[in-house]
């Protein structure tokens, strides 16, 4: 980004910081992913048929034209053909390869459809589509698409095909865990910049639409319903009121909550927009709409860590139905 794009995407006295989005999705297999990534874990590439007849690679569950359930499996070649690529000047952690590198749809020999994966070549003068190539399998393999380490260039003769498969291995691969990550550089803009400033003041701040007179916490910065910049501050809180909730069952990883817990939707005092936030001081059982609660702060907080009950009476309902 050049020096004017930096400046331009962060005003003076307006926070910028990296965030990280991540989660592991866990996920079972069925029986034909199984025996696909089992059977990369063996160094054998397994396809599967459709009703029209033509191998897929890597494999689905159901036909794409007829939504039939599909099963027959199909070992095809670890040669084919670059179909199409593009070149990956700059990889990413965790990419295939550290080194540029070409992306490649691969029509391996004996399937119609092609694979993505990465091609280890020299530069980008080196690759064409058409050219052949090979599988160059990883060292330790586990039963995931990693274990095509990457495409090679390949002038040799194509491997055999086209042998049925029954899918059966020793031990198979049954379940997977994909960590999903996205790494972006935010700036939470001029409205949440001081939001998150009057959180470190344990303060909640939001701001006041001046046609519609709604005031939104956290701010965005604009009015979604009247289109129109929102710039007057508004202090709300800090106590609230609890519209909605739901009961969570699931621990999270990296998440010291022991469950079941409750997370709500919480309308501060003064605010047209409810915040979300954990409830605790309290049986999750007992959490109910219109319970009034308050902040918790913990030292060094830049946050409240979770919200409790003031002990008020519950709200009316009608106070709080428009923030559902
Ligand atoms: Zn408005």
């Amino acid at each position: 980004m050049s020096a004017a794009a930096e400046a331009a995407a962060s005003p003076p006295g307006v926070l910028r910081a990296p965030l990280v989005v991540e989660f592991p999705f866990t996920r079972s297999l069925g029986p034909v992913q199984s025996a696909f990534l089992t059977g990369l874990r063996e160094r054998v590439v397994l396809g599967v048929r459709t009703t029209a007849g033509q191998v897929m690679v890597p494999p689905v569950e159901y036909d794409p034209v007829t939504a039939e359930e599909i099963r027959e499996l199909v070992q095809v070649a670890t040669t084919g053909t670059v179909t199409t690529w593009a070149w990956n000047d700059h990889p990413r952690p965790n990419q295939p390869l550290d080194s540029p590198f070409a992306w490649a749809l691969v029509r391996l020999d004996g399937a119609d459809t092609a694979l993505l994966h990465a091609l280890d070549a020299p530069g980008p003068d080196a690759v064409r589509t058409g050219m052949r190539v090979r599988i160059r399998w990883a060292a330790q393999r586990t039963g995931a698409i990693t274990d095509i380490a990457c495409f090679e260039p390949h002038e040799g003769p194509a491997d055999p095909q086209g042998a049925p498969h029954d899918g059966a291995f020793a031990e198979p691969v049954t379940g997977i865990v994909a960590e999903a990550r996205l790494d972006y550089t935010y700036s939470p803009g001029r409205a949440q910049t001081a939001y998150i400033n009057a959180l470190s003041e344990r303060r909640t701040v939001g701001e006041r639409c001046p046609s519609c007179h709604k005031v939104y916490v956290p701010p965005r910065g604009a009015c979604p319903t009247c289109g129109v910049a929102t710039t007057d501050r508004v202090e709300v809180g800090p106590a609230g009121t609890v519209t909605t909730y739901c009961v969570v069952n699931i621990k999270a990883r990296n998440l010291d909550i022991e469950v079941p817990y409750v997370y709500a939707h919480i309308a501060l005092d003064g605010a047209d927009l409810a915040l979300h936030g954990r409830i605790g001081g309290i049986p999750y059982d007992q959490v109910r709409m219109g319970l009034r609660v308050e902040p918790v702060w913990t030292e060094g907080g830049r946050y409240p860590d979770h919200y409790r009950p003031t002990g008020e009476p519950d709200a009316d309902y009608d106070a709080y139905k428009e923030l559902i």
